[in-house]
Parts: C-alpha cells; structure tokens; sequence
C-alpha cells in the first residue's frame, strides 16, 4: 500500500483571492506523511501551481475532454492540465455525470486521456438514494468500476473515488459498515481485473466528509484517503481532515 491520499474539489468555487488558502496549506504541510492534492476549477489550475512551487501539495483539474485538442469550445484536454501545472484530474464525478451526462464510457475515455497525459485519474462512482434504498448499492458501483476504469489502470496512475450521491453536500454520511462493504467489494472488482495492481490503488471516500467525522471514516478498512468538496474550500478545515488521515 502507498501513501494515503486526501483531495480537495472545489467544485466551481474559487478566485484569485482564495490561493490565500492554499498559501495556508502550504506553510501547514511542508512536509505531509500523505499525498494532498486540492482540485480547483480550470481558471485557476496555472496560478495555484505557480503558487505551490516545489511544495509537495498537487493540482488538479475537476475534467477533462476525451481529445487530446480540436474542435470543442469550452472543453479542456489533459494535455492542456498537464501544461497548466496540473498532477491529477478528476474524471465522472457525480455532478458532471448529472449536469453533462456522462455515461461510464465517456469517464473511461476521459480516463484513458488523463493516463496518456501522464496524469493520475481520480475516477469517481457511486450509488443514488433510490439505488441504495432499493438494494441496488453493489451491483451498481460494480457496474460502474468495470465501465469507468481502462485496462491500463495502474496503482500510480489512477485513484477510485466512492462517492454516494446521497452524501455529496447533505451532511449525510453512510454508516462505517456500509462504507466497509461498498470499500471490500470495490477491492474485489480491483483484484479480479487488475491483479497486482489491486491493493495500490486508491480508495477514496467522498461525501460530507469533515473534520469531525474523518478520523472514524479513515479507520474503515480499506479507505485509503477521501475526496472532499465543501470541506476543502477553507484550510481551516481542511488541515484537520490531512491531520485525520496522518
Ligand atoms: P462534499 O463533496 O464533501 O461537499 O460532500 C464531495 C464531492 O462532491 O467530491
């Protein structure tokens, strides 16, 4: 097992006057025993690794397209987060797959583009309220696990994210037995298809994760960090969850 790892989604919040927070960051985790990335949106992706510098806290980006360049306004490719200073790219969160969409096959392609980038894929997944109230929570982020992850998933360039729709911004998280099972079975899927591979790769929770409750989530087996929205947006917050998972 590598290091644990804790990232920050800022989701679409964020401006110039907030890299104040990760100046805070910064100075706080010189030298973290775990691997910290915050995810800002893209106008802000090429300051806040200028800001960084050499400090061992990485960037990310929220998306990115399937192409590496072309013909599609609006969209950024991993080629181009990659440029602009960027390590990670979170790929099918919830809200995108929501908003925009996105089917499991197009978080693959996504995937498969942030590999060939050099980019370490934060693939996220996760169950519904009516899918979870209707005993559907495994089949579903099984399905969701085999569709979303490339074949050339590896323990380096690819993070799994699991994160309920129904804990997502509500204050409502899932039970540690409940995240133990969902956690255990998204091992398993690992371990049929990627062999060695399977224990290196990261599981992360996400979902209301703060920093009251990250100690208990971060003792669940097989949790191996968290992804974490609202909670990331202030170090004041953030630092106790990077302190949890120490
Ligand atoms: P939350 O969001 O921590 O605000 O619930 C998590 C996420 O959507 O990644």
């Amino acid at each position: 097992m590598g290091r644990k790892l804790v990232a920050g989604n800022w989701k679409m919040n964020g401006t110039n006057a907030d890299l104040k927070e990760i100046e805070a960051l910064g100075i706080a985790w010189a030298a973290p025993r775990v691997d910290i990335v915050i995810c800002p949106p893209a106008t802000l992706v090429s300051r806040m690794a200028f800001a960084l510098g050499g400090q061992p806290i990485r960037v990310g980006g929220q998306d990115c397209h399937a192409e590496e360049s072309g013909a599609h306004t609006g969209d950024i490719s991993a080629e181009m987060l990659k440029d602009a200073g960027a390590r990670y790219v979170i790929v099918g969160h919830s809200e995108r797959r929501a908003d925009h969409h996105e089917t499991d096959e197009m978080v693959r392609a996504k995937a498969e583009a942030a590999h060939k980038a050099g980019l370490t894929a934060i693939i996220c997944l996760g169950e519904s309220l009516e899918q979870r109230e209707a005993g559907e929570t495994l089949d579903v982020v099984g399905r969701q696990l085999a569709a979303s992850l490339p074949d050339g998933a590896t323990a380096s360039n690819t993070v799994v994210a699991y994160e309920p729709i129904w804990a997502i911004g509500t204050g409502k998280v899932p039970s540690v037995e409940q995240i133990a099972e969902v956690h255990g079975a998204l091992r398993a899927g690992l371990a049929e298809r990627f062999a060695g591979e399977a224990d290196g790769i990261r599981l992360l929770y996400g979902g209301s994760v703060k920093p009251d409750n990250a100690a208990e989530i971060f003792g669940v087996e097989n949790v191996d960090g968290a992804l974490v929205g609202g909670a990331s947006l202030k170090s004041t917050d953030f630092s106790p969850i990077v302190s949890a998972l120490e």
